[in-house]
């Protein structure tokens, strides 16, 4: 099966928004002096009574398991692909687990690239089932055609994992053209085989969730409700397709996205944009307050976002902490920390707000 590739990886072009000071210099670097305190997202905190953003009760831990893709989408914020090597090793997997067994975290969300392409996702998958974990698999769908994955919805059923899938449109148009030609009807075909085995019809353990985003430069996560019912009616009259809920989340000026902002001229305006629509009833629900985002090599992070910019988790000043790692994990250091933010946080503040779970304001 040829992988739809809509374009290959900022690191594979040797393109310098491959390095994250670049990305977050281009940030910085966009005129916002017009806007509510200079487009400054922590002044912006400030002005809305909250002088530090800090970790609220950790309830989800994320675990990002590598940067392998089959496929490369022009928005993705992790510029994944298939010439991605990174991948998390089984004693980083083990490593995760026995900070997981340290919290109260109720959630495990797995998330990549493709999850399910690192070799010890399902040793994973089943540990933290053994756990009792609510664990969520963050697929492409398009992966379960793949021979060695043809099994995976059945085996996921067996488990009662929670499958949040990408699909930017429930129309085959506004799909490939973000995520590359074939792509719609494969994540059809995907689709339906979930369907089959269970997935999507109301039951909560074949919960399927599907997560859109838009293909421009604009916002989707006000319309969420709107979009699921539209989302519902489109996939099942043209399809036979039922699912379970919509997420709308907005695009974060990160990486690929950030790149096609900026080449495609709408970077200032996306900015205005997102910096315009800040809303506080927001902060309180930052996925960022009650996460941990550990990424493919051990190290903590506040958010996969900010996993992207290579933006690690602070430790507590007053502690000789090196660097927080999975390796080390202290969870009492780990919620004391005061997370780290910037520009490309007004992405998760726009609007209804925006994060691995949806909107977060109602
Ligand atoms: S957006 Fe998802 S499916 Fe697309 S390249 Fe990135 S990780 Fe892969
Ligand atoms: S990107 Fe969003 S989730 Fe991450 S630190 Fe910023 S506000 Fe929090």
């Amino acid at each position: 099966m040829p992988s739809p590739t809509a374009t290959v990886s900022l690191q594979q072009r040797q393109s310098k928004l491959a390095s994250t000071k670049q990305q977050i210099n281009l940030l910085e670097s966009i005129d916002l002096s017009h806007l509510p305190e200079q487009g400054d997202f922590e002044s912006t905190l400030k002005q809305n009574a909250w002088q530090t953003l800090t970790p609220a009760n950790l309830e989800i831990f994320q675990i990002n398991v590598g940067k392998l893709c089959n496929m490369t989408c022009r928005h993705c914020h992790v510029d994944a692909g298939p010439d991605r090597k990174e991948n998390m090793s089984r004693a980083t997997i083990d490593a995760c687990l026995a900070a997981l067994d340290q919290t109260e975290a109720h959630t495990v969300d797995i998330t990549g690239g493709a999850p399910e392409l690192n070799p010890h996702f399902r040793y994973l998958v089943d540990q933290c089932v053994i756990r009792g974990k609510h664990v969520i698999d963050r697929c492409n769908l398009t992966v379960l055609l793949l021979p060695t994955m043809e099994d995976l919805p059945e085996w996921f059923a067996k488990r009662g994992v929670e499958v949040v899938c990408s699909l930017p449109h429930f129309r085959q148009p506004n799909t490939d053209q973000q995520r590359g030609d074939g792509t719609f009807e494969q994540s059809i075909n995907a689709l339906q085989r979930l369907n089959a085995v269970g997935y999507g019809q109301g039951n909560p353990s074949r919960k399927l969730t599907l997560m859109s985003n838009p293909s421009d430069a604009t916002l989707s996560c006000n319309q969420a409700a709107v979009l699921e019912k539209m989302w519902k009616q489109g996939l099942l009259e043209n399809h036979n397709i039922t699912f379970d809920r919509l997420i709308a989340i907005n695009n974060m000026p990160i990486s690929r996205h950030l790149e096609w902002l900026e080449q495609s001229g709408n970077l200032q305006a996306y900015m205005e944009l997102l910096v315009n629509a800040f809303n506080p009833d927001t902060i309180a629900g930052l996925m960022c307050r009650n996460t941990i985002s550990v990424s493919w090599d051990g190290r903590l992070f506040d958010c996969d976002f900010n996993q992207m910019l290579d933006l690690e988790a602070q430790s507590p000043p007053h502690q000789d902490y090196p660097s927080l790692s999975i390796h080390n994990f202290d969870p009492h250091s780990f919620a004391q920390r005061q997370i780290r933010t910037g520009r490309h946080c007004f992405g998760c503040t726009a609007g209804k707000g925006s994060s691995c779970s949806g909107a977060i304001a109602t």
